[in-house]
């Protein structure tokens, strides 16, 4: 049984504020937002984390990149925008499927860690 919440976000089982959506990637509000627009990005096939993106699967990643600039503008962020992975423990990655987040709407602080 796949116990993922984003797998569940993806087929409608949990719902999501929805930005952006195709056949292969889903965008949404993140529930506790750590900035003015905070959205996550993920692709629909599950991929734990960066660590396990390969040749086989890297195109999704590769798509998630060419929207980021549509999605992106779609919420405003015309003066720029961070976009962050977490990867694991030490990465602080709580939800085990591959996403990225997209933070902007104020200018962000220069620290990365
Ligand atoms: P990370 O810590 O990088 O794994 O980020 C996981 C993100 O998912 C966090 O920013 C959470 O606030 C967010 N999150 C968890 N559950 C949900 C949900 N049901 N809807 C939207 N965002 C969520």
């Amino acid at each position: 049984m796949n116990d993922c919440i984003f797998c569940k976000i993806i087929d409608g089982s949990i719902p999501s504020k929805k930005v952006y959506e195709d056949e292969k990637i889903l965008a949404f509000h993140d529930v506790q937002p750590q900035a003015p627009v905070h959205v996550l990005i993920v692709p629909k096939e599950h991929i734990c984390c960066a660590d396990a993106i390969t040749e086989d699967n890297a195109a999704v990643v590769a798509h998630i990149f060419t929207k980021i600039p549509a999605i992106t503008k779609s919420l405003g962020l015309t003066n720029g925008y961070r976009i962050v992975n977490n990867c694991g423990d030490d990465g602080c990655q709580s939800v085990k499927h591959l996403h990225f987040h997209i933070l902007g709407g104020t200018q962000l602080n220069g620290q990365m860690a």
